[in-house]
C-alpha cells in the first residue's frame, strides 16, 4: 500500500479517513501516494487559521512578513531536489518543465519578499493622499488598506502544484492573511511536500499555512464574509464557486482564474524570412510543448496574414517534428506526458471536437514514444490544426484542449485579426510579432480590453522577452470574461485582493496617527 499523505490543519498533521484517492505516475502507470480529506473537522481547521494564524500574521509589519517569505524561499531551495523527483514522477514533466513550476514559485516568493521589505515597518497601507472634505482642510478623508480579518482558501488546478500555491500564498501571507490550500488532486503530492517542508522548518507562525489534499467537499461551506477564495481551474468549476452561497449571499470575495483561448498574431509586415516570423514560429512551438501544453496561458490560436498561412504551417511543423516525446527521465526526451489518464482522454476528446472544423497540419504521433509504453504512458504528441475559415469555425474559438494542440488560422486585415482574437471572449494573454512599432502599439491598445496581458515581440527584444506564456510576478495575471475575470500578481497590486479599503474621515491630526507607511 502506498503512503497516505497527511493534511495539515488546526496546527497538526491529520490523516483523512475512508477511501483514499491514489495519485499515479502518468508515464509508468504505477500508484505513488494516496490522499484523503474525509473526516477532517473543517470548522476547526478554518477557525484555527482565521484566529491563530490571522492574529499572528497581522501582528507583524510588512517587512517582518516579507522576512517570512524569504525564509520560505530558503526552505524550498534547500529541498529543491525532492521537488524535481516528485514533479517528474507525478506530473510526467521533463526537468525544464518542472523548473517552470518550481523555480517560478521560488522566484515569485523572492520578488514579494523584496517588495514587501520595501514597505517597511507599517501595518497599514496608504491608499492615495488625504483629501479635504470641505472648503477648509480641517476635516479630511484618508483611504487606507488593512488586511482582511479572514482566511484565504486557495483552490488550485493540477498543472502548477508549486507555482499555483506560492504565487497566491506570497501576496496573501505578505498581506497578513493565513492560507489554506487545496491542490488539484492528481498532482497534490508536490504541494503537500512543500507545505510539509515549510511547516517542519518552523519558519511560519502557527495557523499561517494549512494544506488539505483530496476532495473539496465542504470547503466552500466554511467561508465567512471576511474570508476569500482564490480559485484556478476550469470555467465549469469556477461557475460552481461563483454560485456558492458563500459568494452569492455572503459576499465572500472571490478571484477566478479559468481557461482561455489565447492567441498569437503575426503582423502583416512580418513575412517569411523576417526575424519576427521566426520569433512567432519559435514561440508557438515552445508554447505548444512546454508542460505538454498544459498551461492556461499557452497559445491556442495562431493568427497569420492569409498569404503566409502555408509558410507558417510548414515552419511550425518542421520544428515540431524535432520534438521528442516520452519518458521524462530519458535525457533525449524534450516533452513528457500529460498529468493523468483523465487528461489524456480529455485531450483526445477535445481534439475530436476541433477536427470537426479544422484539419491536421502536423501530427507528431507518427513518431514513436521514447522509452515509454504507448498503452500506459499518458503522452500526447504535438498536433497543429488549421482552418482557412476562421469566421465560421466557431469551435476553435471556444473549445480549450488542455494539451500540445494549437490551431492556425488566416486573417484578411489587422481589423479581422483583432476581431478573431476577441472571439476568445476574454483571454489571459495575446502576443504580437512584427517590426512595425506603430502598428504593434495601436493593436496592443485595441486588444487590451479583452486581454489581461499583451506580449509584444519585436526583433529588438527577440532574446530579452520573457515568453508569451510565462507569468512574471511584475505583470498582471488574469483576464476578463471567459478567462474568469481574475487579477493576480502585477507586483504589489496583488495585495489589493487580501486587503480591505476603508475611508477614514477625521482631522489631519488624527489622520497623522494611523501608522501609515511614509
Ligand atoms: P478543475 O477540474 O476545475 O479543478 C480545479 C480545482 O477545483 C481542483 O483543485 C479541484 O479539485 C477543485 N474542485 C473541483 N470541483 C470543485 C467544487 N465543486 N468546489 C470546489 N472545488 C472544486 O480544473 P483542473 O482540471 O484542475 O485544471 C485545468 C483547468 O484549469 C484548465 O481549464 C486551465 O485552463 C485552467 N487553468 C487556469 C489557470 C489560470 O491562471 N487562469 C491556471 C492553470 C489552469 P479536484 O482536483 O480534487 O477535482
Amino acid at each position: 500500500m502506498t503512503e497516505l499523505l497527511s493534511n495539515f490543519v488546526a496546527g497538526r498533521w491529520q490523516a483523512g479517513t475512508g477511501h483514499a484517492t491514489p495519485l499515479f505516475d502518468p508515464v509508468l502507470g504505477n500508484a505513488l501516494v494516496r490522499v484523503s480529506s474525509a473526516g477532517l473537522d473543517l470548522a476547526e481547521a478554518f477557525d484555527h487559521a482565521r484566529q491563530t494564524g490571522g492574529e499572528a500574521l497581522r501582528a507583524l509589519s510588512y517587512r517582518e512578513r516579507a522576512g517570512l517569505l524569504g525564509a520560505i524561499v530558503k526552505v524550498l531551495q534547500a529541498n529543491r531536489a525532492h521537488y524535481d523527483e516528485i514533479s517528474t514522477a507525478n506530473s510526467g514533466t521533463v526537468r525544464n518543465d518542472s523548473a517552470v513550476d518550481i523555480d517560478g514559485a521560488i522566484f515569485t516568493l523572492a520578488q514579494y519578499a523584496k517588495w514587501g521589505d520595501a514597505l517597511g515597518d507599517a501595518r497599514v497601507l496608504r491608499d492615495g493622499d488625504a483629501v479635504k472634505l470641505g472648503k477648509e482642510a480641517v476635516f479630511q478623508v484618508q483611504h487606507i488598506q488593512v488586511p482582511t480579518r479572514g482566511v484565504a482558501l486557495l483552490i488550485n488546478a493540477f498543472n502548477f502544484p508549486s507555482w499555483g500555491l506560492w504565487e497566491k500564498a506570497a501576496p496573501a501571507l505578505l498581506s497578513g492573511v493565513p492560507v489554506i490550500v487545496k491542490p488539484g488532486t492528481s498532482t497534490a503530492w508536490l504541494t503537500q511536500r512543500m507545505v510539509r517542508d515549510v511547516i517542519e522548518a518552523g519558519v511560519l507562525p502557527a495557523g499561517a499555512l494549512s494544506v488539505i489534499c483530496g476532495s473539496s467537499a465542504g470547503l466552500m461551506d466554511q467561508l465567512n464574509p471576511f474570508d476569500l477564495v482564490s480559485f484556478t481551474g476550469s470555467a465549469e468549476t469556477g461557475a460552481l464557486i461563483r454560485a456558492h452561497r458563500a459568494v452569492a449571499q455572503h459576499a465572500v470575495r472571490v478571484n477566478i482564474e479559468a481557461d482561455s483561448l489565447n492567441s498569437a498574431v503575426l503582423l502583416p509586415d512580418a513575412g517569411p524570412g523576417s526575424e519576427a516570423f521566426d520569433l512567432l514560429v519559435r514561440e508557438v512551438v515552445r508554447e505548444m510543448t512546454v508542460k505538454s501544453g498544459q498551461k492556461c496561458t499557452a497559445i491556442r490560436r495562431i493568427l497569420v496574414p492569409e498569404g503566409h498561412y502555408d509558410a507558417v504551417a510548414e515552419a511550425i511543423g518542421a520544428k515540431l517534428a524535432a520534438v521528442t516525446v516520452g519518458n521524462p527521465r530519458n535525457e533525449s526526451v524534450r516533452m513528457g506526458s500529460l498529468v493523468s489518464r483523465p487528461q489524456f482522454d480529455a485531450v483526445h476528446a477535445g481534439l475530436a471536437v476541433l477536427k470537426q472544423q479544422a484539419t491536421v497540419l502536423h501530427d507528431g504521433s507518427q513518431q514513436p514514444l521514447v522509452d515509454a509504453d504507448p498503452a500506459i504512458a499518458c503522452c500526447v504528441a504535438p498536433i497543429l490544426l488549421g482552418t482557412r475559415e476562421p469566421d465560421s469555425a466557431s469551435l476553435v474559438h471556444d473549445v480549450e484542449v488542455f494539451g500540445p494542440v494549437a490551431t492556425l488560422m488566416p486573417y484578411r486585415s489587422l481589423d479581422h485579426a483583432v476581431s478573431l482574437a476577441h472571439r476568445g471572449q476574454g483571454s489571459l494573454v495575446t502576443s504580437l510579432y512584427g517590426a512595425d512599432e506603430t502598428a504593434l502599439g495601436l493593436t496592443a491598445v485595441r486588444l487590451a480590453a479583452s486581454h489581461g496581458r499583451v506580449h509584444i515581440v519585436t526583433p529588438a527584444v527577440g532574446k530579452a522577452h520573457t515568453g508569451h506564456g510565462n507569468v512574471m510576478p511584475m505583470s498582471l495575471h488574469g483576464g476578463p470574461g471567459r478567462a474568469g475575470g481574475g487579477a493576480e500578481l502585477g507586483g504589489l497590486r496583488a495585495l489589493d485582493f487580501y486587503h480591505r479599503r476603508s475611508a477614514v474621515q477625521a482631522s489631519p491630526e488624527v489622520l497623522a496617527q494611523l501608522g501609515l507607511a511614509a
